[in-house]
């Protein structure tokens, strides 16, 4: 893609060009500045300037007298929201990833316009303000600027309201527009159900709340929330997946209200130049990734074993990752600037020392939802806290457009939820066990107030660790850290270590692993025969445990009986809300 960008009225200094290091939404960095080849700087009379490189991210111009035009071409051939996508099919553009901007300019508007490759007929969506022509657009200021991705190529449009609100949804697909439409019918039950939660939708500044899809065979997989808008890629089409992109649809749109303007104050304003650290990720993803399931559930496109297993998941991920007592959830937050789609080329132990703050943060939703509706009798829920959030956080807004005037710290959510619960000591003992220690909720006695049973996936079944076994060149090794303290790890195997008998047969592969643990009980010991790393024999005996994995399922179809209360509990956490 070729790129101009004339900088005006810049007096005397240097102009210092960036390319950002940060993207709206991520939290990791990245080298956008890799893909920017053939700059030139230009005057105003069309003179060329001489640049010159601080630093692998930026160009600085110098002498130009007032007004610089710098030009450049960028390479992007990644669908996803986070990069840029530029080939025949369309231009994909998320903006720290193809635009240049200056230090020191960032209150100022820009103009954009698009021109399409010869003989296209290529349409634009996006949450920038529509400008004079159908292809140029304005925004405020540079923040917003770069939190306003752009689709350029064969769209194909649709919109619905809400009250006073006006939703678009473009996409980009190979599939149908009978597909289409289905699915745009489904993403408005989500809006609305969404928007019973809060009360009321944000207003969008420019009008309108655009979703920006591209459900193509050469996307990536992702979700990205913006202020106005999102943008959804992935591989699947509608019509073989439409259960995983409304699920994309449901997190997403609710960071509309959770992070877009119910914002921590550790993200606002975004640093363009390196990662924000947050530790209320847990609340801003992970609040967003306990509702996004819930709310298909309530708008009817989930059924009940489903939320069942999300739920499973959720509470799996706090109750067995062993990096609990590592890190609290306030903690795991601020490691997403490693583990948001980093990836990193040396080993890393975060498979027993990282729990996922979406899913930490998720089960920490769930146990919160639950007590507050356990200790109230169902007067007070989650649904209440995220309103009062928003009354005080989000809803003020900002005084200039993409910022926020009110964002929180973590000692304002636990204020929040001291308000909504009534109870000081309650929200100060939450915060202190669940999100800034290192408990466990009881989620059995709390999943039982609505009729859902949690239990052993497989009780009964020995089990020796969830390792992760490959067979290569005839030859079976552990291909992956052995899970932190399971019967494997306390027997002394490690990564890489050669498999070669198991409780006395040869092993070839993971399925003799697994015909071994059949035939076995919980507390047997068995020997294992293996060659480290450096090429030495060891034997070593294996006290094997009971498989720990959970699952969640309905209190009806695990023999028992849905009493009247637990049902009406059920209703009002699961059931359709009133929307206006
Ligand atoms: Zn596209
Ligand atoms: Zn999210």
């Amino acid at each position: 893609m070729q790129v101009e960008a004339s900088f005006t009225e810049l007096g005397t200094a240097p102009l210092e060009l960036r390319m950002s290091r940060s993207s709206p939404g991520r939290y990791s960095v990245h080298d956008f500045a890799k893909n920017v080849y053939d700059v030139h700087a230009f005057t105003d009379d069309g003179r060329e300037l001489p640049t010159t490189r601080p630093d692998p991210y930026g160009w600085n111009v110098s002498g130009h007298g007032g007004g610089v035009t710098v030009k450049y071409k960028i390479y992007g051939d990644r669908v996803d929201g986070t990069y840029l996508a530029i080939d025949t099919t369309h231009a994909h553009i998320n903006m720290p990833a193809a635009i240049m901007w200056a230090h020191g300019l960032d209150d100022r508007p820009a103009t954009l316009t698009f021109l399409p490759p010869a003989g296209t007929r290529w349409q634009i969506a996006t949450q920038l303000h529509p400008g004079s022509t159908p292809l140029e657009f304005t925004a405020p200021n540079l923040q917003y600027l770069m939190d306003s991705p752009v689709e350029f190529g064969p769209i194909a449009m649709r919109q619905f309201s809400v009250g006073s609100r006006t939703f678009r949804f473009s996409l980009h697909h190979t599939g149908t527009d009978a597909d289409l439409d289905a699915a745009v019918k489904d993403v408005e039950r989500i809006v609305r159900e969404e928007g019973a939660i809060y009360g009321e939708f944000p207003d969008y500044e420019p009008g309108t709340y655009t979703f920006l899809a591209d459900y193509l065979p050469y996307a990536s997989g992702d979700g990205m929330e913006h202020r106005n808008s999102t943008v959804m890629t992935g591989r699947a089409s509608l019509r073989s997946d439409r259960q995983g992109l409304l699920d994309t649809v449901a997190h997403e749109f609710f960071h509309c209200w959770n992070v877009e303007r119910i914002r921590p104050r550790s993200l606002e304003p975004f640093d363009l130049e390196r990662a924000n650290m947050s530790g209320e990720l847990w609340l801003a993803e992970g609040f967003t990734q306990y509702f996004g399931p819930l709310v298909l559930q309530r708008a009817g496109l989930e059924d009940l074993s489903g939320t069942a297993r999300t739920v499973a998941g959720l509470v799996e991920a706090v109750t067995l990752g062993p990096g609990r007592q590592l890190r609290s959830a306030e903690e795991m937050s601020r490691m997403a600037p490693f583990v948001d789609d980093g990836r990193p080329i040396d080993r890393t132990n975060w498979s027993s020392t990282v729990i996922s703050y979406y899913q930490f943060g998720g089960a920490i939703a769930l146990a919160l939802d639950l007590t507050l509706r356990d200790r109230s009798d169902g007067r007070i829920t989650l649904d209440d806290f995220m309103r009062a959030m928003w009354r005080v956080h989000g809803k003020p807004g900002g005084t200039r457009e993409g910022y926020v005037d009110r964002p929180y710290t973590i000692d304002d959510a636990e204020a929040r939820l001291a308000e909504v619960s009534g109870d000081r000591g309650f929200a100060r003992d939450f915060f202190a066990r669940y999100i800034q220690g290192h408990d466990v909720a009881d989620y059995t006695r709390l999943l039982m107030r609505a009729g859902l049973v949690l239990r052993k996936r497989q009780a009964g079944r020995a089990w020796w660790g969830d390792l992760q076994i490959e067979t290569r060149n005839g030859s079976t090794h552990v291909a992956a850290l052995v899970p932190f303290k399971s019967p494997a790890y306390n027997a002394g195997l490690e990564q890489d270590d050669e498999l070669r008998d198991l409780d006395g047969g040869r092993v070839g592969s993971s399925d003799d692993v697994d015909a071994v643990l059949r035939r076995h009980k919980p507390g047997d010991r068995i020997q294992v025969t293996f060659v480290d790393r450096t090429g030495t024999p060891k034997t070593a005996g294996v006290t094997l445990a009971e498989d720990p994995h959970l699952d969640v399922v309905p209190v009806e179809s695990a023999g028992g009986r849905l009493t009247p209360a637990q049902k009406l509990f059920r209703e009002s956490w699961l059931g359709p809300k009133k929307i206006d």
